[in-house]
């Protein structure tokens, strides 16, 4: 699986770093970035919970084209 912040919708709140920091990270423009490019099943349940717990939906599955 694979996740991408959606900067034109994100706000910066860091709920989804607060949830998850293995993934997300607040990155220097003050918005949330995803930090690795694959997410670990290890990481993966935390991960989708911050997916979903976002209150913009910024946090969007990245299909493998
Ligand atoms: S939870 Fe959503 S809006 Fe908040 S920092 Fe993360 S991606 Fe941005």
């Amino acid at each position: 699986m694979k996740l991408k912040v959606n900067k034109d919708l994100c706000i910066g709140c860091g709920a989804c770093q607060a949830v998850c920091p293995e993934v997300f990270e607040i990155e220097d423009d003050g918005l949330a970035g995803v930090i690795v490019d694959e997410i670990d099943e290890k990481v993966a349940e935390e991960a989708i919970d911050a997916k979903e717990g976002c209150p913009t939906s910024a946090i969007e599955e990245e299909n493998d084209k």
